[in-house]
């Protein structure tokens, strides 16, 4: 596995559809192992194939309970309301305010290319809503409530308490 480099707004390519994937090929296989490590090393709760300059309808989620690897992945039913703070790989040290669904139903075939549903709330519900936009092209930037504003993340501060050491 290999950290991958990620794109970032401004990109070509986070603005592109994403190809359904027909099988898992060794190379996408390959793919979702990257991928994985590389949200890991980000810290971040999602990464969507395009973020890495794949094309393929493929999103990896992890809000602290492990890995779920999404391909080809559906929303079947969303309901309820949340706004709050929202940020991605893509836009670096910077977060905005998004209202998205409280509660979310997934449709989704995993690694295996075997079929599940994946139920999330919260947390989970903003990242599966937020990675399956990728897979269409979109950005939360596009519908964000007002200006986007800095942010710092836990890591940064730990390096920089490291530094005063
Ligand atoms: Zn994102």
């Amino acid at each position: 596995m290999a950290i991958r480099q990620i794109r970032v707004e401004g990109d070509e390519i986070l603005t592109k559809k994403c190809r359904d994937v027909k099988e898992i090929t060794p190379r996408l296989e390959e793919l979702i192992g990257d991928m994985i490590e590389t949200m890991h090393d980000a810290d971040g709760v999602g990464l969507a194939a395009p973020q890495v300059g794949v094309l393929r309808r493929i999103a990896v989620v992890d809000v602290g309970e492990g890995p779920i690897i999404l391909v080809n992945p559906e929303v079947i039913e969303a309901d309820g309301e949340q706004t709050g703070q929202e940020g991605c790989l893509s836009v670096p040290g910077k977060a905005g305010i998004v209202t998205r669904p409280n509660h979310v139903k997934v449709k989704a075939l995993n690694e295996k290319m075997e079929e599940i549903e994946v139920e999330g709330e919260e947390l989970l519900a903003r990242a599966l809503v937020h990675e399956i936009d990728h897979l269409q092209g979109h950005m939360y930037t596009e519908i964000v409530e007002g200006d986007l504003f800095e942010v710092r993340y836990a890591e940064e501060d730990e390096e920089d308490d490291s530094e005063a050491k």
